[in-house]
């Protein structure tokens, strides 16, 4: 096999599939290296917002085979279960990352796409002298590449050997998903806050619905198991608890992150164009860090094809990421705070109810517009 790339993207999430999808439609040999093996599950509420819809239908990306929940509604759970709902104006659908995932995984290689699964990249270091990149891999193997997209999500094994300054810090979040079988209304995405966290629930494909948490480890650390946090913490609010209690779970057990962290990071590092978390993830109650990581993965592709120099890839690819997300990152770590706090949950719901003004715009200024 030729060990020498024009593009070499790492991590094949939503930033890493776009990208490669789009580099290996207009033409351009691409290898895209992932180190699990589709379809999986990953930590995810899977709410999409709309911001994506036209992009994903014009290029074929979305399954036919099911009807997809159609979300336009957001209910907001106070700690004490109080609860308001509020129209969304883009709104958004739900569908599992196991068959989005998976769908443009396909897609990919349709459009002559190599990808390499099952494994990972250990290393990766830009020659300033031969001006190209050298990659290690897990099973031995050397790849140089002209150009490499690192879209490998929040935290990675690259962060520490790439010396990214945000590893250093300690991240108190923990994110736990499951789909199960209940009964919520489809339209509505719903966020019930509990002490140190927040829940969302969305329906998906088939009628399945997730529910996916971000929660504080230092909870998980008190209570010892994810089971006895859920029960000691989470159905403290009496509106989320049935929703364990009364609901049927569809996994043998929850599929559980640590260290999610929110920090700032660079959208360029070592001439890498970082796509999607890599680049920086939104706090997950904004519901559109996957719209954020299909956006990146284009802009990268584009960045890409249309940049004649190193230079000028690098100079476009920033300053559309600039432009386009990062003061929805800057807002979006701001109401992170709003959140898992007895006092700030109910201030918030409070906010929703009496001036929706400003809760529609906190949605809008975290979100894009469609493209
Ligand atoms: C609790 C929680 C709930 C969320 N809910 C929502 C939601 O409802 N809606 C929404 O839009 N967003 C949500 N998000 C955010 C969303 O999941 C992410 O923003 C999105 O998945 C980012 O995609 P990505 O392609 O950047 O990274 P990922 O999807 O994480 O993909 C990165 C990939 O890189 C691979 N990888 C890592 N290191 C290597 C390596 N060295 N070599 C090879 N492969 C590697 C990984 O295996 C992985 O497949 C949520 C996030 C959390 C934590």
């Amino acid at each position: 096999m030729n060990d020498r790339h024009n593009t070499v993207v790492i991590g094949g999430g939503l930033a890493g599939l776009i990208s490669t999808y789009l580099l290996a439609k207009a033409g351009r040999e691409v290898l895209l290296v992932e180190k699990k093996s589709y379809p999986f599950h990953r930590v995810c509420g899977e709410y999409l917002s709309n911001e994506v819809l036209d992009f994903l239908q014009r290029e074929d990306l979305l399954p036919s085979q099911f009807e997809l929940p159609q979300i336009n509604r957001f209910l907001f759970s106070d700690t004490a279960g109080k609860s308001v709902s509020t129209p969304l104006d883009l709104g958004g659908f739900g569908l599992s990352r196991y068959v989005l995932d998976d769908h443009i995984y396909h897609k990919v290689l349709e459009k002559g796409g190599a990808v390499q699964t099952g494994v990972q990249v250990e290393s990766v270091v830009f020659d300033e002298k031969e001006n190209l990149f050298r990659l290690e891999l897990a099973d031995g193997s050397q790849l140089r590449a002209e150009n490499v997209i690192g879209a490998f999500g929040k935290r990675s094994k690259l962060d520490k050997t790439l010396n990214r300054a945000f590893i250093e810090k300690r991240s108190p979040y923990i994110g736990v998903k499951y789909h199960i079988k209940t009964d919520f209304d489809r339209s509505t995405v719903a966020l019930y806050n509990f002490k140190g966290g927040y829940c969302g629930l969305n329906t998906i494909e088939e009628g399945k619905v997730n529910l996916c948490y971000l929660g504080d480890r230092e909870q998980l650390r008190k209570y010892g198991s994810i089971e006895a946090m859920e029960r000691e913490v989470l159905w403290k609010n009496p509106s989320l608890r049935p929703f364990f209690t009364d609901s049927e779970f569809l996994f043998d057990k929850p599929e559980v992150i640590n260290e999610i962290n929110f920090e700032r990071k660079k959208p360029v590092e070592n001439h890498i164009l970082m796509a999607g978390d890599s680049a920086g993830l939104i706090t997950p109650l904004c519901g559109n860090g996957m719209a954020m990581a299909i956006h990146a993965g284009k802009l990268a592709a584009e960045a890409i094809l249309e940049g004649k120099s190193r230079e000028e890839i690098e100079a476009r690819y920033v300053h559309s990421w600039k432009s386009l997300f990062e003061r929805r990152l800057w807002l979006g770590r701001k109401v992170q705070r709003l959140f898992g706090s007895y006092q700030a949950s109910i201030l918030t719901r409070k906010l929703i109810q009496h001036v929706p003004f400003i809760s529609d715009q906190i949605i809008k200024n975290t979100h894009g517009k469609p493209f």
